[in-house]
């Protein structure tokens, strides 16, 4: 459903994506693991265009966008199918819960309000948060603020979603009941490309392992190979500080 072809990706005179190559099928939950400065969040924010690609082919659920020569309508519908949640949750300060998951409905799905409202109050119940509709960021735990931007993430109905280290940002003990959520919506068959350090985490919910270094995919498979018995040199070193 998802084709990355030879992706690249430069800042200035670094490379930071030396032509990655990678299939995601539909349900499919792929777990992006690597040092730091390997390019997962790079390679994440190529495939919704958040970065412009130097180079290859992003194939979505049909859609084809060539990356040295993209249109505006291929980028604007590569967006259309793709949901990010951010690191840093991103949501808009001066707007509540409800109207922070609304938005993309109203703005770029061109939603009449009602029926925003509605998918976005069935999301925020989705993730925990029936009970704060009503509420403002600066009024909610940072877990409370990540849930809000992955029920904007829902809300807009992509084909796939794309976390960016998701619980990152978060004191150690509020980890938990976002990774619950995410495991929660992993079930229901959404594909899902995870950046993620969390190993436990990654090794339970994902049914696929990419391990990035130094802006290439070194290996990929199983959680339970990956994990195990790792065949490259380079992902026995980065997964024996975790064991
Ligand atoms: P981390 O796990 O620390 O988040 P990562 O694997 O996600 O790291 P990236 O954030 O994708 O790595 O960064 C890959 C490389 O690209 C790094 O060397 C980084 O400094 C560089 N880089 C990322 N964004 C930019 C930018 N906007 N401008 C210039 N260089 C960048």
């Amino acid at each position: 459903m998802i084709k990355l072809s030879k992706i690249k990706k430069s800042y200035g005179r670094q490379q930071v994506l030396h032509g990655i190559d990678l299939t995601v099928e539909k349900g499919d939950v792929v777990a992006i693991l690597g040092p730091s400065g390997s390019g997962k969040t790079t390679l994440l924010r190529c495939i919704n265009y958040l970065e412009r690609p130097s180079d290859g082919e992003i194939s979505i659920d049909g859609l084809v966008v060539q990356c040295n020569r993209p249109t505006k309508a291929g980028i604007y519908n590569l967006r259309k199918k793709t949901a990010m949640v951010f690191q840093q949750y991103n949501l808009f300060r001066h707007k509540t819960a409800l109207e922070n998951v609304m938005e993309g409905l109203l703005v770029v799905h061109k939603l009449p309000k009602e029926q925003a409202r509605v998918r976005s109050v069935e999301q925020l119940k989705k993730v925990g948060l029936g009970d704060k509709l009503d509420a403002y960021p600066s009024q909610l735990s940072g877990g409370q603020q990540q849930r809000v931007g992955i029920a904007r993430a829902l809300a807009l109905g992509p084909k796939v979603i794309l976390f960016d280290e998701p619980t990152s940002s978060l004191d150690p003990e509020l980890v938990g009941e976002v990774l619950s959520v995410i495991r929660k919506i992993a079930k229901e068959g959404i594909t899902m490309i995870i950046v993620t350090h969390e190993m436990g985490f990654a090794q339970d919910v994902a049914n696929d392992v990419v391990f990035m270094d130094n802006g290439t995919i070194v290996e990929q498979g199983k959680p339970g190979d990956i994990f195990r018995s790792p065949k490259e040199e380079r992902t026995k070193q980065f997964l024996k500080r975790f064991a």
